[in-house]
């Protein structure tokens, strides 16, 4: 069987560990068939575009697709294409699995959580006021009449939205993800006693799913304590449900307990199509040298293997990379010790390797 998968190479070290990850895929023995389309700021000028519409039909029609990083220029006019993307395929559900790989340097091992952030809302839904516009004017005048609240005439506004709808469909994911991944308790993340509105809103929804799934265990943490409580006790945790802020912030803290970025993939899952993806960025410091590790994008082409069935190469493609990490030879400079960066090899000799060890099984 071949599979047409969208694939997305990205800019910054985006082709180096999309084109490594390609090749792990394929010596798998799967089948693919890849419509190769590009998104991010080197397309604007040929589309008008960061995001051009022939992407978002590519997902559409495949289903699938697997991306890697595209920079947003900060503070720029230039639109997120990763947060665009997710919210015009509804893609609302980021599956952010964080797990300790013996031989990764790690200040602990066993951890194994899954972040599974909410992807549409929240203070990521875009809805901006720029200071000093007559809009934001109007706003701060509204919300002076309306509540009494005086805003700062200099101030720039971002709203929050978080909707029943929305924090029902993502913790309703978290616990059916728990249920068919085995696992055994699914943790909430808020500030529930701060926005008593929104968060409030997000946690209130998720005590009442809860309650259809009593065959597992389900806990609430307020944001700050959770993030002290991952660095002291990680292993605590199993399967974490969060609102879009807290959940970027989180799974890149999580990524920090296994061996950092390079061993952090994710995907973006929605009814319709899932979108697969490292945490990281397109750190651009690093493009073109082929130098950082491609592990976290063959780690979330693992998981795009487990969506369309084929779990056994999952775990054929999951081992051979364990085991690469394992042997701490042919690993990039991250998974290396100080004393030992000058003989971290490549982008493409981890890809090497990894396909050894495949041919080895
Ligand atoms: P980043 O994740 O690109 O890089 C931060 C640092 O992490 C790097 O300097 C590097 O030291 C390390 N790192 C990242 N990936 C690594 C890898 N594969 N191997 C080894 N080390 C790695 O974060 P940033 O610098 O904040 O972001 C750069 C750009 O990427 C920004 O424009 C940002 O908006 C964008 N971004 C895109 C996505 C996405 O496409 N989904 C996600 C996050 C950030």
């Amino acid at each position: 069987m071949t599979y047409n998968i969208t694939l997305i190479p990205g800019d910054g070290i985006g082709p180096e560990i999309t084109e490594a990850t390609r090749r792990v895929l394929e010596a798998t023995g799967v089948g693919f068939k890849w419509e190769v389309v590009q998104a991010g700021a080197d397309v604007q000028d040929e589309y008008g575009t960061p995001l051009p519409g022939h992407v978002l039909e590519s997902i559409r029609k495949n289903r699938v697709a697997i991306k890697g990083p595209v920079t947003t220029p900060v503070g720029s006019g230039f639109r997120s294409v990763n947060v665009a993307m997710r919210k015009e395929l509804d893609l609302y559900a980021c599956v952010r699995p964080c797990k300790s790989y013996p031989g990764a340097p790690t200040r602990y091992t066993d951890v194994d959580i899954v972040v599974v952030r909410e992807n549409t809302e929240d203070l990521y839904a875009g809805i901006e006021f720029e200071k000093g516009t007559p809009q934001t004017a109007s706003i701060i005048e509204m919300l002076s009449q309306s509540s009494g609240t005086q805003i700062r005439a200099d101030s720039g506004i971002s709203i929050k939205p978080i909707s029943e709808t929305a924090s029902r469909r993502i913790v309703r994911f978290a616990f059916e993800y728990a249920r068919s991944n085995h696992r055994r308790k699914v943790t909430a993340v808020h500030k529930a006693n701060i926005m008593k509105f929104s968060d409030g809103l997000f946690l209130a929804t998720a005590r009442q799913v809860a309650q259809e799934y009593p065959d597992i265990e389900f806990e609430d943490r307020i944001v700050d304590n959770m993030t002290m409580q991952l660095v002291k006790k990680p292993r605590q945790f199993d399967v974490v449900v969060t609102p879009n802020l807290y959940g970027d912030i989180i799974s890149d803290l999580c990524a920090g307990l296994v061996g950092g970025l390079g061993l952090a993939p994710g995907a973006n899952i929605g009814d319709e199509a899932a979108l697969f993806e490292p945490t990281h960025g397109s750190a651009p410091k690093y493009k073109g040298q082929n130098k950082v590790n491609p592990m976290a994008m063959m780690l979330s082409g693992v998981m795009m293997l487990s969506h369309i069935g084929e779990k056994e190469n999952a775990q054929r493609l999951e081992r051979a990379i364990a085991d690469v990490i394992a042997g701490g030879k042919s690993v990039t400079y991250d998974l290396k010790p100080e004393a030992e960066q000058s003989r971290a090899v490549g982008t493409s000799e981890v890809a090497d390797a990894i396909i050894d060890k495949l041919g080895e099984q």
